[in-house]
């Protein structure tokens, strides 16, 4: 076992001190020729985890001070929103909030920056966000649009993936060291990234259905919470192999700088369902009303959406630390999408699948169109998925699954994706086969036209086939598994000589060829010339004269 090649990724279980040492010794030795000593891997890298005091790392300043001109934000709330109006349908609330933290967030890092330089302490409380939504209404998809249109990493990762320890199950520190890898090595960049954790909601202690891990949910809570406010990373992972292995290729290369990434402004956005936090909800304003002896409410909100509302105690009620909670002072309601919405967003967002299918049909010169009706059913029978937007892909990819996987070989040009399509897309299909297979024939027909009009130009003699002449040599083309034009010319080879023949003899055409002439070239050509010639040779016999040849 200790044979086997190291599996790509991290180990499971966790590795002892020894045991990565002695891996990278070997690692070392084999595959670099070279023999290393390690004196100080792991023994302590737990305890450096933990307190965030990794030895040297603090970066010189001056490398610091490079590194922040990289990054520069200028953007405004609303030209963020117009952005995410290109792309995301609905959530009109979450853009504008999400815009606005986004540009105070980077704002503020600017401002620090200014303000240290200036040798001033500036005291900014960090915003991070909490997205509260069902799934596949475009929580994510908000985020990745803000990433890229400002240009900074982006990561997401499910909350359920991580533990406290970060031996079973991922690290949470590993999030800020994907930062880098997606900034390309680029820390200062990283430093500025998004870090997405969706299904936070499953971190949450107590109520009893939804959580089975309370106690690593609260310690992860409390992980977080360092990332959140702020915290040094080290940039290589103590304890992952292969991290420490990139360290080694770093050092080698004469890579060393930066050895921490700091999270300061590093946005952190968490999401998730919260299924039950609206009961939670209604049931403390359910009890305000009746303190207080408001008569307006009717158990809805204003808004529609009761998770508007959510206030603080709701989340702590719901399973969560107040602290944790507390760092997250930003919060962005998404509203869940009806078949209407899933209409507009296949036929308007910037991002839409149905631009995807195009492009991917375009790939094989298919032209494919799909109809508003079409899209209008498959809409409907994604809102009954109730996993929002995702629902569409779930829908349509069982729909164009054969479709897809036959459309590129059939040939012909063009698809439309009606009604009747969705309604019954094995249907469809057989009519496409049909229609492919008419087509087919129609261009193997006019290659046959073809033949016999070169064939008139060529030699002088015109020649045509019969309907029947022109099924037969579909027929034999496919049986043969050959060219039509190809065949023509080998069946009717020696026509060229024998037509003239019989041109001489004084038929002149035009020779229309039947299916005899395609099942027995050979013979319907000695036929037509015996016929003919052997005729001409009676008539001159009866007139006293010589035929002028023999056979
Ligand atoms: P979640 O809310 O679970 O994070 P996502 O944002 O990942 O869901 O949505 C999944 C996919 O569905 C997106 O990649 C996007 O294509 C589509 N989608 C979801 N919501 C919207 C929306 N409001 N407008 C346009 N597309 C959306």
């Amino acid at each position: 076992m200790s044979d086997a090649p190291e599996p790509p990724n991290p180990p499971r279980t966790p590795p002892s001190p020894d045991e990565i040492t002695r891996k990278l010794e070997d690692f070392i030795k084999h595959s670099l020729g070279g023999q290393v000593l390690f004196t100080q891997v792991s023994a302590d890298a737990r305890d450096r985890k933990e307190t965030r005091e990794p030895e040297a790392t603090v970066s010189a300043p001056e490398e610091e001070d490079s590194g922040e001109e990289v990054f520069e934000f200028r953007y405004k709330p609303v030209e963020i929103k117009a952005h995410l109006d290109r792309f995301v349908i609905r959530q009109d609330q979450a853009k504008k909030v999400l815009a606005t933290a986004v540009c105070d967030h980077y704002n503020h890092a600017r401002m620090l920056r200014e303000e240290r330089k200036a040798g001033r302490v500036l005291e900014i409380s960090k915003q991070n966000v909490i997205i509260v939504g069902p799934t596949g209404v475009g929580k994510t998809y908000l985020v990745k649009h803000i990433a890229d249109l400002i240009g900074v990493p982006f990561v997401k990762a499910d909350a359920t993936k991580f533990s406290e320890t970060g031996y079973v199950g991922g690290d949470v520190d590993d999030l800020v060291r994907d930062l880098v890898a997606k900034a390309n090595g680029d820390v200062t960049l990283a430093e500025h990234g998004i870090i997405y954790l969706d299904e936070i909601d499953k971190l949450a202690s107590g109520g009893g259905e939804r959580m089975g891990r309370d106690v690593s949910g609260r310690g992860v809570q409390t992980a977080l919470l360092k990332l959140m406010e702020e915290t040094e990373v080290p940039l290589y992972a103590p304890n992952d192999i292969r991290s420490q292995m990139q360290m080694m290729f770093d050092s080698r290369k004469g890579r060393t700088g930066r050895e921490v990434i700091n999270t300061r402004n590093i946005l952190f956005i968490v999401s998730g369902a919260f299924s039950g936090l609206e009961k939670i909800i209604r049931k403390r304003s359910n009890k305000a009303q009746i303190g207080f002896g408001t008569g307006a409410a009717d158990g809805g909100s204003g808004s529609g959406n009761v998770l508007a509302e959510t206030v603080t105690q709701d989340f702590i009620d719901f399973g969560f630390e107040a602290e944790f909670i507390g760092r997250l002072p930003v919060r962005v309601v998404c509203d869940p999408l009806d078949a209407g919405d899933l209409l507009e967003i296949m036929k308007s967002s910037e991002g839409s699948l149905i631009r995807q299918y195009e492009r991917e049909f375009g790939a094989y010169g298919v032209k494919a169109t799909f109809e508003e009706e079409a899209m209008r059913r498959v809409a409907e029978l994604a809102a009954g998925e109730k996993t929002g937007a995702r629902g569409l892909v779930t829908i349509w990819e069982k729909l164009l699954r054969d479709l897809k996987f036959e459309m590129p070989s059939l040939g012909l040009p063009e698809l439309s994706v009606d009604g009747a399509l969705v309604a019954d897309p094995e249907a469809a299909l057989v009519a496409l086969r049909r229609q492919a297979e008419t087509l087919r024939r129609d261009d193997r027909a006019m290659v046959v036209t073809e033949f016999g009009r070169r064939f008139a130009e060529e030699h002088q003699l015109a020649l045509g086939f019969t309907s029947d002449a022109v099924a037969a040599l579909i027929a034999r083309s496919e049986r043969e598994g050959i060219e039509v034009a190809s065949l023509c010319a080998r069946l009717f080879k020696d026509y060229p000589f024998g037509l003239r023949l019989v041109k001489a003899a004084g038929d002149g055409g035009p020779f229309v060829l039947d299916e005899a002439a395609v099942s027995e070239p050979d013979r319907y050509l000695s036929d037509l010339v015996v016929r003919r010639c052997g005729r001409t040779t009676q008539t001159n016999s009866e007139d006293g004269k010589e035929a002028d040849h023999g056979a």
